[in-house]
């Protein structure tokens, strides 16, 4: 203990260090002590980052409800607004009736990315593990996605689900209890240099720190930045060649929430496992509209 506490009033860890340091390259140039968390955490790179980096992303924290949602609220699983659909949606590659996963009102959500004369998202999902539509650069199930204008049809269209094979079951429903928060690039996406500062003037803490509270977050979440497990992947407009926006992020875990009964696991409320909890992200060109949209998805 006294050894700790005169190494840390004298600097006797640093010393022994630069010591060797010095043997084995025989210079005369000193290692300079690491600075610390705290130093960090008042430093101006830190307030610089915050400053040029910083995005509102509101995490809509599912939770699961044990009663039945409206079908006009916005919400994961359960029963989907389906007035907009003649017959209950099918995948074009297998023809399995989809999985709804989520829907997204604009008078809820005005903050999520709506085309012009659009007010409703609605997210579904092929079930069938074997479908041959499955393209794994975009998401370990086909995706579908709708937007839709609130009126303009009104079919009395019922829900269906497949019950036969190896199909992922429905989601469990849920309900959303948004929270808006503040959302960070990760490492390898940032344009500022503070990793490397980090790495050479301060102690490994502070990297620590900083991949804790100033990353993407995972969660299902609108805006903000994606929670990329892998290398970020933007991609660009097919039609007008601009490098599209991150509008959404599909997570398989919510932190927080996690619930842990005998009947579901607990890496989330709703029970929707991407890959191996894995995240998909949506992009839209704002210019071009719904046609637009594309997601592409990792997982760790
Ligand atoms: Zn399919
Ligand atoms: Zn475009």
């Amino acid at each position: 203990m006294i050894k700790k506490i005169v190494e840390f009033l004298f600097g006797g860890k640093e010393k022994a260090e630069d010591n060797q340091h010095q043997s084995t390259t025989n210079t005369n140039e000193k290692v300079k002590p690491k600075k610390s968390l705290s130093q960090f955490k008042k430093s101006q790179i830190l307030k610089d980052f915050i400053q040029a980096e910083q995005k509102k992303v509101l995490m809509l924290k599912p939770h699961f409800s044990a009663v039945k949602l409206d079908v006009n609220n916005s919400k994961m699983g359960g029963d989907p607004n389906l007035t907009n659909f003649e017959s209950y949606p099918t995948c074009s590659d297998c023809n399995n009736k989809l999985n709804f996963i989520l829907q997204i009102y604009k008078s809820e959500y005005p903050s999520f990315y709506f085309p012009t004369n659009r007010d409703l998202f609605q997210l579904f999902r092929c079930p069938n593990m074997d479908c041959k539509g499955i393209d794994y650069m975009k998401s370990d199930l086909k995706m579908y996605s709708y937007y839709f204008k609130q009126g303009d049809n009104d079919f009395d269209t019922k829900i269906e689900y497949n019950e036969i094979g190896e199909l992922e079951g429905p989601i469990a429903e849920c309900k959303f209890y948004p929270i808006p928060s503040i959302d960070f690039p990760n490492y390898d996406e940032t344009e500022s240099d503070i990793y490397s500062i980090l790495e050479t003037e301060y102690d490994e803490d502070t990297e620590n720190f900083m991949f804790e509270n100033y990353s993407g977050k995972i969660g299902t979440k609108i805006g903000g930045y994606p929670a990329w497990t892998q290398s970020p992947i933007y991609p660009s407009c097919k039609k007008c060649g601009k490098v599209k926006d991150f509008i959404f992020q599909l997570s398989s875990e919510e932190e927080e929430d996690v619930i842990d009964t005998e009947t579901k696991e607990n890496w989330s409320p709703h029970g929707l496992m991407m890959g191996d909890v894995g995240n998909i992200y949506y992009f839209a060109c704002k210019t071009c509209g719904d046609e637009a949209l594309e997601s592409n998805w990792d997982c760790s």
